[in-house]
């Protein structure tokens, strides 16, 4: 350390302080990175790495963004996930001994950026914590920008807080006071609960932190503790903390949401093809973002849904108001991130006057509301704060067009200030003094071509050509620069008027500046009104934006009952129909009820609409818990209360498990956690092993959903030996995909009518591809032969093979807690974690099994 130059001392003593971070070390007009910092930020920004000498025996890695356009290179890091402590020079380099003084202003983390350029606007930014404490797990989450705290707490493990945790989508999580190995896809830091302010929260949420329970408490202290330590400002515009139970909605794992593509495509990971697309009519960037949450969150509520639907349905019918009211949404702001960056003390006089315009247009959209004639949007309307005398209070200071900097003057509107406007008044009279002085001095000299000008080195001056150097007045004019055709001059008078002019502007910028930071923290005062009336505005944006989607493409309103059926007269999928065609998309009628037709048996060729079919069914069902109408000529729905899926190749091969495991630990999930208000969509179950195998299990899940659970499942399936269940399991139901054959070629018909599939469907597709007819007789005699084999496969023998998936190692994060087994026991867990079920028949593995059970008998 001594070797190094006492700069290089000074920043590797700051840098120890933020080892995570890439340390921006302001350096005059550049922010420098060294050491390894230089070299990672030079590969991920494509930045020219160069060295320095430091002291020591080699010269030190070094790169630099221009201080300028450094906001450009910060935001391309916290895109990739990293962390940034900007450094600054905290004295004056010229009043410096020695180094100059410096240190860390800001921390900016992905999870916890302000900035207006740093953000998406339809998109919250979200931070969230987990922690554990008495027994339960918290979870917070919280927006820095628009100052929203959520937070709520579960039984269950790390795994279950995760997923709880990462339906935010969180740019960034806190773990606090759990073992350091959750792998989520973000930045995750780890604390100590002991490392936390137990108190903090009570001092952030007062009262509203008294109905917490503890694992909440330590959640939000831990989210608390964390920006505290990044952002080294106070946050007063966090000021509501939200508490919910996950049950009060609709339950869906991240592997359903996934499949389901509700906010972006499972392809490309892109918003636009998700039903978050579909639906985002919305005006404003607030209401945009409260259309994410609404379908990340659908309802349970009969009431609360109701409420919704009757709004929508009225916006629907009245086209004259829908456009009204999106004209007046159209005038509003980022209110909440307004709001945000106004207690924050970073907004400019553009935001507020922004808030302003903002503000004017409530007025006009609450009297739309009022007399729309529809109680709900009446008392949305009526439960809307105008902020009357915010907006008058930013009108009467502010002017209409204020400059970006609030450090240069031009923001104050003349009357507002009564000092300011004397300064003004000086300031002009001497300019018009000086305007008039080139006209007066023309006359006084009799030289014509004489000119008042102004340059910042000699400030005002009267300037006369060289031809004209013999009328100038020698005694007043005092010579000052000399210039190739010209001389300039001044006189005691005009440098006078210039001092009064300067000294009056100098205080004018410097009075300009308090009262603006006195206007800003005078709105500070109004923030939770502010935030009221955000949340109000942004639910009527998603409500009239349902109505316009609804509108246009000609959903209904789904009739919402309590009787466990789901009847849906002509269904489509709302995004491929929107994708393909109106005209060339399929419509399908479901009926499905607690009874009768609890399970749906799917079966048709590959490409036959089987999977499209059952999501769209899914989809259905979110819209109208989320409160909008529907693709479909007439549904009548039951609140569901979680929807599980496993649809289409897996993956999440990420934990090293097979895609069969996968698909095994999916089901199982779905089997431990449904209800009989649940809806289940299985999509070719037991198809990655061998076919008996499958079958078998595919049954046995069957039959366990019908007998122990009695959720609605559309079960999609290639064993046609299925098919017969429909016979002995009451409940179970065939339905299939219908596909023709015309001139000779295969034409899927994307229609799903009642019965099985022709079952030796694929020999006929070999059939049409024109394979010799030795083939195709051959594969006829095997296939009845297989058939005949297939009934052998007991019951019995596939609940034993699911008991022993049950026992197969959990998914990550889920881990059971270690507990105390002998040498033996340890031994057979060994060779069950190492057992490959791909390879097995069921009677391997019942053998299997028997040889376990008189191991462990004998320990
Ligand atoms: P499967 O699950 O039976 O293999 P998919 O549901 O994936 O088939 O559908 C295959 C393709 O057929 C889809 O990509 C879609 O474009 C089209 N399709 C599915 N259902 C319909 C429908 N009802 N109307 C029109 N096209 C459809």
């Amino acid at each position: 350390m001594a070797q190094y130059t006492p700069m290089i001392q000074q920043y590797l003593a700051i840098k120890r302080e933020y080892p995570d971070t890439f340390l921006f070390f302001r350096l005059g007009d550049f922010y420098e990175l060294f050491f390894d910092d230089a070299i990672t930020a030079s590969r991920e920004l494509e930045i020219t790495l160069t060295g320095r000498d430091g002291g020591g025996d080699e010269r030190i890695p070094m790169c630099g963004v221009p201080h300028h356009s450094a906001d450009a290179y910060i935001a391309e890091l916290l895109k990739k996930g990293y962390k940034v402590a900007v450094c600054e020079q905290v004295e004056d380099p010229k009043e410096a001994k020695g180094v100059v003084r410096r240190e860390v202003t800001r921390v900016i983390t992905p999870g916890t950026m302000m900035e207006g350029k740093w953000l998406t606007d339809k998109e919250n930014n979200y931070m969230a914590a987990i922690a554990e404490a008495d027994g339960r797990m918290g979870v917070a989450a919280c927006d820095m920008s628009t100052g929203e705290m959520y937070v709520t707490s579960l039984f269950g493990k790390a795994g279950a807080a995760l997923d709880e945790a990462m339906q935010y989508r969180p740019k960034e999580l806190v773990v606090c006071g759990l073992p350091q190995d959750l792998k989520p896809d973000i930045p995750v830091t780890y604390i100590e609960a002991g490392a936390v302010d137990a108190f903090a929260v009570d001092r952030q949420y007062q009262d509203q932190a008294r109905e917490l329970d503890l694992a909440m408490r330590l959640a939000v202290n831990a989210l608390l503790h964390y920006i505290g330590s990044t952002q080294k400002r106070s946050l007063t515009h966090m000021r509501l903390i939200k508490r919910y139970d996950a049950k009060q909605y609709l339950q869906m794992d991240s592997f359903s949401r996934r499949n389901l593509e509700l906010t972006e495509t499972i392809r490309d990971k892109s918003k636009k093809g998700s039903l978050l697309w579909l639906l985002d009519r919305t005006e404003t960037a607030m209401g945009g973002r409260l259309l994410r949450r609404w379908i990340e969150r659908p309802l349970l509520n009969k009431s609360e849904l109701e409420a919704r639907l009757d709004a929508v349905d009225h916006l629907k019918g009245d086209m004259l108001l829908r456009s009204d009211v999106r004209a007046c949404l159209d005038r509003v702001y980022d209110l909440e991130r307004l709001a945000g960056r106004v207690s924050y003390g970073n907004a400019n006089a553009r935001d507020l006057v922004q808030l302003r315009l903002s503000l004017e247009a409530v007025p006009e959209l609450r009297q739309l509301l009022l007399n729309a004639g529809s109680p709900v949007l009446a008392e949305l309307a009526e439960g809307m704060d105008e902020c009357a005398d915010i907006a008058a209070f930013l009108r009467s200071a502010l002017v209409d067009d204020p400059p970006v900097s609030v450090r240069e003057g031009g923001l104050i509107r003349p009357g507002y200030d009564e000092y300011l406007d004397k300064l003004h008044t000086a300031s002009r009279e001497g300019k018009n003094w000086i305007a008039q002085l080139e006209q007066a001095e023309r006359e006084a000299t009799g030289i014509r071509s004489l000119k008042v000008g102004f340059n910042k080195v000699f400030g005002y001056y009267i300037e006369v050509s060289r031809a004209n150097l013999a009328n100038v007045p020698a005694g007043r004019y005092e010579r000052k620069q000399t210039l190739a055709n010209a001389e300039r001059f001044i006189t005691p008078e005009l440098k006078e008027k210039e001092a009064l002019i300067l000294e009056a502007e100098e205080k004018m910028v410097e009075l300009e500046y308090q009262l603006f930071t006195a206007i800003r923290s005078e709105v500070a005062n109004h923030i939770p009104r502010l935030q009221g009336l955000a949340e109000r505005i942004a639910a009527v944006d998603v409500l009239q934006a349902f109505a316009t989607v609804s509108d246009e493409r000609g959903y209904v309103r789904p009739e919402l009952v309590t009787t466990g059926e789901c009847i849906i007269r002509e269904g489509r999928h709302p995004v491929v129909e929107a994708v393909l065609d109106r005209e060339k998309y399929v419509a399908n009628d479901v009926e499905m009820n607690q009874s009768d037709r609890q399970i749906l048996l799917i079966t048709g060729p590959n490409m036959a609409g089987k999977s499209t079919y059952m999501r769209q069914i899914a989809l259905i069902v979110i819209m109208a818990q989320i409160g909008c109408f529907v693709p479909a000529k007439a549904a009548k729905l039951s609140l569901v209360d979680q929807i599980f899926t496993r649809i289409g190749a897996a993956d999440d091969l990420v934990g090293g498990h097979s895609t069969f495991m996968v698909e095994m630990l999916e089901t199982k999930h779905a089997l431990q956690k449904a209800t009989a208000q649940s809806l289940i969509l299985l999509d070719e179950i037991g198809r990655g092993t061998s076919t008996y195998d499958g079958m078998a299990l595919a049954q046995a899940v069957i039959e366990y959903i019908r007998e122990k659970i009695g959720a609605k499942t559309l079960f999609s399936t290639h064993y046609h030996e299925l098919t017969g269940l429909e016979e002995s399991l009451p409940g179970v139901v065939n339905v299939h995909a219908r596909c023709e054959e015309r001139d000779g070629k295969l034409l899927f018909l994307h229609k799903i009518e009642p019965g099985r599939a022709d079952k030796s469907y694929g020999i006929h597709v070999a059939e049409l591809a024109e394979m010799p007819g030795r083939v195709i007789e051959r594969a006829r005699e095997i296939l009845a032969g297989l058939e005949a084999g297939a009934a052998a496969a007991s019951a019995q023998d596939v609940q034993m093979t699911l008991d022993a998936l049950w026992a197969a190692p959990a998914a990550a994060g889920q881990e059971e807690p270690a507990s105390r087994l002998s040498p033996e026991e340890e031994a057979v867990t060994a060779e069950l974690r190492e057992l490959d079920l791909n390879q097995m028949t069921p009677m391997e593995a019942m053998l299997k099994l028997y040889e376990w059970k008189q191991r462990l008998k004998k320990t």
